[in-house]
């Protein structure tokens, strides 16, 4: 049942070090070494918590805090700021652009492990394991199972992510961008119509009991995940 930690950070000792800590310690990460790379793995499933380095190239993790909480999607994912400084006022800048907590290097990673579990109790916890079910067709996040009314469901990775964004935001009509920026990420250059591609393989891949019923066109908008029919 590990919680997924995005760690940002751009010295490679240090990200190492991280990582291990936190992998002993229960928790998957995920890494990212600048800016736009965290951007890239800002995508479904979203990591439960971000570990996030102060300077980075390409964007600051103050910018890359903010511009988490201004979306939708990334504006409840935890995150904890990561630096050198020390300093009261950047202390203040950290928290004003959203962190949850800062952890002032060097740190011992026992302290970072406490904080991270500490955040995570505090947040709300995030439904991102529990099995979500719709009509008897059942998404197990943990074990990235799909069941038809207990019959096992094959499909390919891509689908399980649009699957599980729609599952966990139903009833809302997603644009073809949308379903892009969240499923694929916002720096990855992919033609609108991939995502076409990918409902068809998917409602192909729910469809032997009808479960492909729920996930609706919408006609000059785009797809919408509905138990209404
Ligand atoms: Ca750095």
């Amino acid at each position: 049942m590990s919680r997924r930690v995005l760690l940002v950070e751009d010295e490679a000792p240090i990200r190492d070090m991280l990582s291990f800590v936190l992998e002993q310690s229960g928790f998957e990460t995920i890494e990212a070494e600048d800016y736009d790379i965290a951007q890239q793995k800002l995508v479904e499933p979203y990591p439960d918590l971000i570990l996030l380095d102060w300077m980075l190239p390409g964007g600051s993790g103050v910018q890359l805090a903010k511009s988490l909480k201004q979306h939708e999607f990334t504006r409840d994912i935890p995150v904890i700021m990561l630096t050198a400084r020390g300093e009261e006022d950047d202390k203040i800048r950290g928290l004003d652009a959203g962190a949850d907590d800062y952890i002032t290097k060097p740190f011992s990673p026992k302290e970072l492990v406490a904080r991270i579990k500490a955040v995570m109790r505090r947040v709300t916890p995030t439904s991102n394991e529990q099995p979500i079910e719709f009509n008897g067709l059942k998404l197990e996040p943990i074990s990235h199972r799909v069941m038809a009314n207990d019959e096992a469901l094959d499909m390919g990775p891509t689908e399980y992510k649009l699957l599980h964004f729609f599952m966990t935001h139903p009833e809302r009509v997603y644009s073809r961008e949308q379903l892009l920026d969240n499923v694929w990420g916002t720096n990855v250059y992919v033609e609108d119509r991939t995502v076409d591609v990918h409902i068809r393989r998917l409602r192909k891949a729910i469809g032997g009991q009808g479960h492909d019923a729920m996930i609706q066109t919408v006609r000059g908008a785009g797809y919408r995940f509905s138990t209404k029919l």
